[in-house]
């Protein structure tokens, strides 16, 4: 079979691309995916109980660019949804981005304006100049003392590495505040797919140019096919087999469990803060859908460098080792290398499937 395109890989950056290439320029697209379905990393599915899963862990779509929200709800109707986490720290429950609820609470204070929360950090935060990695950039917001409390343990059961071994923009992903907003995100557009990411994936590929196969590496097939141009979204170090060497990544173990009531947890998401749980979040699904049912299914997630790769872990080190790929990947002609793995960046949904978006007008 002769196709325009191979796409390695049915996540967000494969899918997208697929659709683009097949609905607007008519191109014949075979889309090769290792594993046993579609989605990448957004898969979901109901589980033995009747309960709808995110399978490698909570997926929350939020975005403040109108051409992602708009381009996405050709294949999909939405349901608002503002995510909410709360961290357990010695028993009891504080908002998380760190706000104005959380400082009371902890340090029994009775703060009622921003303005005397940011006076408190100030009061506490250690000036840090330049912010050279993830410990810099909390400490010189609020100090060591939460820091320590709410960053320092959970990052180090996240990554196996101390937060002032990681890039500043890791833990810079979660903001301070000083009012008493508790949202995780506070994109302009927040909703979930209203049946889930699976079947949103499902209609974007179904499209008579696009070809899927499941259950394969496409190393394993590149000889009985022929394709004008490759779309690589797998893992960068693996496309060269590791001649510089392996780039590490991150994975997180799931532990399920089925609980016959109808809550176990008061928030869709709990996150352990403490040193002493060697989990780093429990994730109860209902929330994320809205589904009702008698019965809950919560996961735990436990940090691991086994199983598939989720999180580039960003580096100096890292990056230094990225960049000797991306050197060898821009003499490739006919292969674009688009993705969280392939460009080894901590992208979120919607940045993969902007930057898809504006690579295919490239094209
Ligand atoms: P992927 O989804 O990883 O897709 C790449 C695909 O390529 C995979 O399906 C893989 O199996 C396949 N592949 C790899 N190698 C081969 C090969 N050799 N042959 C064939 N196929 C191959 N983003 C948000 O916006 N909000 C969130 O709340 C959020 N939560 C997250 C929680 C977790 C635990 C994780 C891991 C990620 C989260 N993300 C979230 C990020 C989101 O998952 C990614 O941004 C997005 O899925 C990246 O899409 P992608 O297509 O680049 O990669
Ligand atoms: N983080 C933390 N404590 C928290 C939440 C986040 O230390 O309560 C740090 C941790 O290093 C984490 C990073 O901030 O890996 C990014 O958090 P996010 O919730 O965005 O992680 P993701 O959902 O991508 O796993």
């Amino acid at each position: 079979m002769k196709y325009d395109y191979l796409i390695v890989g049915a996540g967000f950056a494969g899918s997208v691309m697929a659709e683009r290439l097949a609905s607007q320029m008519d191109k014949k697209v075979l889309v090769v995916e290792k594993r046993n379905h579609i989605a990448g990393n957004a898969y979901d599915e109901y589980d033995e109980h009747g309960i709808l899963v995110h399978r490698y862990g909570p997926h929350i779509f939020h975005t403040n660019s109108k051409k992602v929200f708009e381009y996405l709800s050709q294949f999909t109707e939405w349901i608002p949804y503002e995510h909410k986490v709360l961290a357990k720290l010695n028993g009891s429950l504080y908002p998380i981005p760190i706000n104005r609820l959380t400082v009371n609470k902890l340090y029994n204070k009775n703060f009622t304006t921003e303005k005397e929360v940011s006076d408190y950090f100030e009061s506490v935060r250690e000036k840090r100049y330049p912010i050279l990695n993830s410990e810099d950039i909390i400490v010189n917001q609020v100090g060591v003392d939460l820091f320590e409390k709410f960053f320092r343990y959970y990052t180090k059961k996240q990554w196996n590495l101390e937060p002032r071994e990681l890039n500043p923009s890791v833990c810079g992903r979660i903001p301070v505040r000083t009012n008493d907003d508790c949202r995780y995100f506070t994109d302009k557009y927040q909703f979930m797919p209203k049946d889930g990411y699976t079947k949103m994936f499902e209609k974007m590929l179904s499209h008579k140019n696009i070809e899927v196969i499941l259950n394969t590496d496409y190393k394993d097939i590149l000889d009985d096919i022929k394709f004008d141009k490759m779309i690589y979204t797998g893992p960068i170090d693996y496309f060269f087999d590791y001649q510089f060497g392996k780039l590490p990544y991150r994975s997180i173990r799931f532990m399920w469990e089925t609980f016959d009531k109808e809550y176990f947890q008061e928030i869709a998401q709990i996150n352990y803060t403490g040193k002493d749980d060697d989990y780093t979040r429990v994730v109860e699904h209902k929330y994320l859908s809205g589904q009702k049912a008698n019965m809950t299914t919560i996961s735990k997630e436990y940090p691991t460098f086994n199983g598939e790769p989720f999180y580039p872990i960003p580096n100096e080190n890292n990056q230094e080792i990225f960049m000797r790929y991306k050197k060898e990947s821009e003499k490739i002609k006919d292969v674009i290398f688009t993705g969280r793995l392939a460009e080894y960046k901590y992208y979120n949904m919607d940045q993969v499937v902007a930057n898809t978006l504006n690579q295919f007008e490239k094209l």
